[in-house]
């Protein structure tokens, strides 16, 4: 019995015991796997650079490729866009003003139209075929002294100033102002000049078309709004409400005019072309020259101040953060306004504003892009 009682208080200890460890142990295995693996994970995943910064951009990298992609494919359909309409106003100038200016114009009018009208169309072809061909710029690939700001992450090469990685080029980019879809193209150090020039002449001659077909257009917009009641008069269209009006009213009473007994001969085909062409033509113009206008206008300002689009936005964060600190931020690249503007189209003396600035010029851009003068500030960083 006693041997039984010493059997039974084993067998009672063991199960008090046993399913205390068994439960820890159980309990402590998936604790301590669950720490080694994200331990394990994190070694592998470890870097000291991370932050929530570089969390989003690896969470919006499916966004950036494909944002990248369809700018790439958008290039093409956009620079096809610019050649296409650009034709179509020409040809409706060539095929339909023309003629009529040269029969109906004064000869002074007539030699400022085709004078200026040409000339305006030789910038605009030159700057667009030089901004779509002539290459930004990149820096060299090989190992080299010029001195750099940083490294690109995406090239692993070294950064000299000004310059910035385009990854829809998937390069780094001197000088770089921003990818242009419209030109399919990079603008930076080599091409900036074209862009701008584009710009400005793209500007200006659809500035010129609007003012000069504004006429035309109340012309041809009245006639339109004639046709249509002419339409409706013939087919005795009462479906709107206007429809009917006229549709009751006599036929001389609707286009406002005093012919009761004939009524005008219906417009020909060609007329009709006509006149909806000149429609197409002002209303194009004149969007392009408000918006385009909009974007030169703006693009003036960032040369005045001597700062590229992306500099911009990094000058900006600057003097902010500088500000705090009761410090003013001077950027180095402004060598004042005049000086600034005189670099941009590289004039060196006064003649040059018109062989380089208002005829087509080639010439490439002052420097070579890699290393740049920093303007000279008697005090760089002034406390205020
Ligand atoms: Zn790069
Ligand atoms: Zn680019």
């Amino acid at each position: 019995a006693r041997l039984f009682a010493g059997a039974m208080r084993l067998f009672l200890r063991w199960c008090r015991l046993c399913p205390r460890r068994s439960r820890s142990k159980l309990l402590k295995r998936p604790r301590e796997l669950w720490s080694y693996g994200r331990l394990i994970l994190r070694s592998l995943y470890f870097n000291s650079l991370t932050n929530s910064d570089v969390i989003m951009d690896s969470l919006f990298e499916p966004v950036y490729w494909l944002v990248d992609h369809l700018t790439r494919w958008f290039g093409v359909v956009f620079v096809f866009l610019v050649v296409v309409l650009t034709s179509s106003v020409l040809l409706i100038i060539y095929l339909s003003l023309l003629p009529l200016a040269l029969t109906t114009y004064s000869l002074p009018w007539i030699v400022w139209h085709i004078v200026y009208g040409h000339w305006n169309l030789v910038m605009i072809v030159f700057h667009y075929y030089k901004a779509t061909r002539t290459s930004p710029g990149y820096p060299p690939q090989i190992k080299h002294d010029i001195p750099s700001v940083s490294v690109c992450k995406k090239c692993i090469t070294p950064k000299p100033a000004r310059t910035h990685h385009c990854s829809i080029c998937n390069r780094c980019i001197l000088k770089m102002d921003h990818h242009c879809p419209w030109l399919n193209n990079c603008v930076g150090h080599f091409n900036h000049r074209y862009f701008f020039s584009f710009c400005l002449f793209m500007t200006m001659g659809c500035v010129y078309c609007s003012i000069s077909c504004r006429n035309m257009f109340f012309d041809a917009y009245s006639a339109i709004e004639r046709m249509k009641s002419l339409d409706s008069e013939r087919h005795g269209v009462a479906v709107t409400e206007v429809g009917l009006i006229f549709s009751i009213l006599p036929l001389g009473f609707v286009s406002g005019q005093t012919y009761y007994q004939t009524p005008p001969p219906p417009f020909t085909f060609r007329e009709r072309m006509f006149h909806k062409s000149i429609i197409y033509l002002w209303v194009l113009t004149s969007s392009v020259a408000l918006a385009l206008g909009g974007l030169t206008l703006w693009h003036a300002v960032l040369i005045s101040r001597g700062e590229t689009s992306i500099e911009r936005h990094i000058n900006r964060k600057e003097a902010r953060r500088l500000e705090k600190r009761h410090k003013v931020f001077r950027n180095p690249f402004n060598y004042g306004r005049m000086n600034n503007w005189k670099l941009f189209f590289g004039v060196e003396k006064k003649s040059h504003w018109l062989t380089r600035v208002l005829l087509p010029s080639g010439h490439s851009p002052y420097g070579d892009g890699l290393t740049w003068d920093y303007a000279p500030y008697r005090n760089s960083l002034v406390s205020i």
